[in-house]
């Protein structure tokens, strides 16, 4: 479960590699399933509710998962779903509630509405003000960057 919060309840996000959102379901493209499958197997995936997720392992957490001195590592960071790269950013081109003001996002004349998920643990924390790192997350959600490093939000362009 997550817990959709406009944008500008939020001061800044760095990605603290808790991971608490390890244990989210994950929902990935049929595109996406099928190079997993390829890469790694096809016990990696599995089909529910109409749609492809990764598997989670018997703890409940991911199964790309891994710790590394208590800190959460993705071993396959450079090439995990657009939901992990997304999250814990959600962009739609409407409101998702009546709260359209508190999640409004002005991006280049167009108009976005920018929800983050409360219970991310890595919320109000780093420097780098939020609204600048929406900017990057939804040039991403556009596929105009090809990639977001979470803890320090370096992006690589598309070229
Ligand atoms: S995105 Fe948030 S919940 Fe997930 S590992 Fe980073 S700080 Fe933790």
């Amino acid at each position: 479960m997550v817990r959709p919060v406009g944008w500008r309840s939020i001061s800044s996000w760095s990605c603290i590699r808790c991971g608490r959102c390890c244990r989210l379901l994950v929902p990935v493209k049929i595109g996406e399933a099928l190079y997993y499958q390829k890469e790694y197997g096809a016990n990696v995936i599995e089909y529910f509710n109409k749609g492809f997720h990764l598997k989670k392992k018997g703890d409940g957490y991911c199964i790309f998962l891994d710790w590394v001195k208590g800190r959460a590592h993705c071993s396959i960071y450079h090439f995990r779903p657009k939901a992990c790269v997304l999250y814990p950013f959600y962009i739609y081109k409407k409101p998702l509630y009546n709260d359209s003001e508190i999640a409004l996002f002005q991006f280049f004349n167009e108009q976005y509405y920018v929800y983050i998920d409360a219970d991310c643990t890595g919320i109000n924390r780093g420097y780098i003000p939020i609204n600048n790192v929406i900017g990057n997350i939804i040039l991403y959600w556009m596929e105009k960057l090809d990639f977001i490093e979470s803890e320090n939000m370096h992006v690589l362009k598309r070229v």
